[in-house]
């Protein structure tokens, strides 16, 4: 027992002192921090972290360190996307999947979208609103069971009665009940606090609320105000109580001031937003998450045939096209802007083609890459932990073939990705 007890201190010991690092050859390294493309770099990486960034290609000397050759590559850190659904993928028979499906079955699904995330380079999201599934999925990805991104999750999105996220829209009454704030469906202050409350004691990290109507709801508007002012300062204060920052659905442009006003961090999508909304945004410190991705998917779709219900058609084909105008609008007011696409309303591993989107209409490639970066990260409370190639910080590091400052479509096509310094592709 005691020889056993020597052996085992002396191998802890040795794993110790004599861990193992990885050097990786950057050819270049983009700074998300100054906004330069920087070249011959080594990242020192040691367990999850990264221990140093050093000029030239440099070996390590120690037995058992490993170098990595990403001479010809572009490496940047691990992105973020800050509106995914990560238990979802939407399409033609949705509607009838909410009957048919179990739990187990959206998990199992989950899985393989997770592990599409992160091998897209998405090292990190936060997932805005599923059936709680999404919890479950994130607890399973921290303890290593399932391969996919940092979760940072909604849990269930919270709507009041009619709402866009009330999960019995369109549905018939013999199949369900009367759904309150467990549910997500709130009206009034005190069922806004208790769903708040209820969404902590669940695991979930933030909170999402559909301040307005939405596209794919089953629903007749897809942009009135769905909430007071009063509910919504309700969650806002509720959720500051926990820890947790708020993010708003919101298409239309008075249930986007009533979300500004009573608190949310973010404003999704934002389609009809106003110059004097965009204004209050300044103000009150709230970022624009634009989604052009999930605009132009579903403006494409609604033209064909059957895809979506057919009360879902005229918003599709309303909302879809506004949304890369109104990002553009925003960016030129000096709106801050959070990368994010709304992935799972299309398909996931495509969050890339958002870069493309924000560049084409005016956003310079380097600030895209920031967005996605250390803006998500500092929205996140994980500035000092993701969003650099930095020293101390986690070891999330993907690589491009090419300089997306030059070639932002790059960024559709990430050849490497390590995340907590362990490599998912290569
Ligand atoms: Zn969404």
């Amino acid at each position: 027992m005691r020889k056993l007890l020597i052996t085992l201190s002396l191998l802890f010991l040795a794993t110790h002192i004599f861990a193992q690092k990885t050097y990786i050859h950057c050819g270049k390294l983009v700074d998300t921090k100054s906004g330069k493309v920087l070249t011959k770099k080594t990242v020192v990486v040691e367990k999850n972290k990264i221990v140093d960034v050093l000029n030239g290609y440099i070996k390590g000397k120690a037995k058992g360190d490993a170098s990595i050759d990403l001479k010809n590559k572009v490496v940047l850190p691990g992105l973020i996307d800050m509106h995914v659904h990560i238990e979802h993928e939407f399409g033609p028979k949705t509607r009838l999947e909410r009957y048919i499906l179990n739990p187990s079955d959206v998990a199992f699904n989950s899985t393989g979208y997770a592990k599409t995330t992160l091998l897209a380079g998405f090292t990190t999201v936060r997932d805005l609103g599923g059936s709680g599934v999404n919890i479950s999925l994130r607890k399973a990805i921290d303890a290593g069971k399932i391969v996919g991104p940092r979760v940072f999750t909604a849990g269930k999105s919270l709507a009041t009665t009619g709402g866009h996220a009330d999960p019995t829209n369109g549905s018939s009454r013999k199949l369900v009940g009367n759904p309150g704030p467990k549910d997500g469906v709130v009206n009034g202050v005190d069922d806004a606090k208790k769903a708040v409350r209820q969404r902590y004691k669940n695991g979930a990290d933030c909170i999402k609320i559909t301040a307005t109507g939405g596209v794919l709801s089953v629903a007749k508007s897809g942009d009135n105000p769905q909430f007071t002012v009063e509910e919504i300062k309700a969650i806002c204060e509720t959720a500051k109580d926990y820890g947790m920052h708020v993010a708003a659905h919101a298409h239309g442009d008075a249930g986007m001031q009533r979300a500004i006003i009573g608190g949310v961090k973010t404003i999704e999508h934002g389609t009809y937003m106003s110059d004097a909304t965009m204004e209050l945004m300044k103000k009150h410190d709230a970022y624009l998450v634009p989604t052009i991705t999930a605009g132009k998917e579903v403006e494409e779709k609604a033209k064909v045939k059957g895809y979506y219900p057919a009360i879902v058609v005229p918003k599709a084909l309303a909302v879809g096209p506004q949304i890369q105008g109104t990002f553009a609008r925003a960016y030129k007011k000096g709106v801050g802007i959070a990368f994010g696409t709304d992935a799972g309303v299309f398909t996931h591993g495509k969050n890339g083609k958002e870069f493309g989107y924000m560049v084409e209409v005016g956003m310079p490639a380097m600030e895209a890459i920031q967005s996605a970066t250390i803006t998500n990260a500092m929205i996140l409370k994980m500035d000092n932990e993701i969003g650099q190639v930095k020293k101390g910080f986690f070891a999330d590091i993907i690589a491009v073939d090419e300089d997306p400052t030059k070639n932002i479509k790059t960024m559709e096509n990430v050849v490497f990705v390590m995340k907590d310094g362990k490599v998912y592709k290569k």
